[in-house]
């Protein structure tokens, strides 16, 4: 499947309530969750590449292995 951040090439797995875990090699390891992932596969939003990858790093430092992206505002933006 294709990371719903970068579109790049990236395994998935599932993952709770509906969301999806992805391994991606740009963004890393990371979940998604179910309402995120609605809005994304209908076209509703799209992910902001560099803030979410920003984001994501973030969530490393402070230990998460795999951070579980909910869908935040600042985050997603509407897809062009
Ligand atoms: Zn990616």
């Amino acid at each position: 499947m294709r990371c719903f951040i970068c579109n790049g090439n990236a395994t998935d797995t599932p993952f709770t309530h509906g969301g999806i875990s992805f391994d991606c090699t740009g963004c890393g390891a990371y979940s998604i969750s179910g309402t995120a992932l609605h809005l994304c596969q209908n076209d509703l939003l799209a992910f902001h590449v560099e803030r979410s990858r920003e984001w994501l790093a973030e969530r490393r430092e402070e230990g998460e292995e795999r951070p579980i992206i909910y869908a935040l505002d600042d985050l997603l933006i509407l897809p062009r």
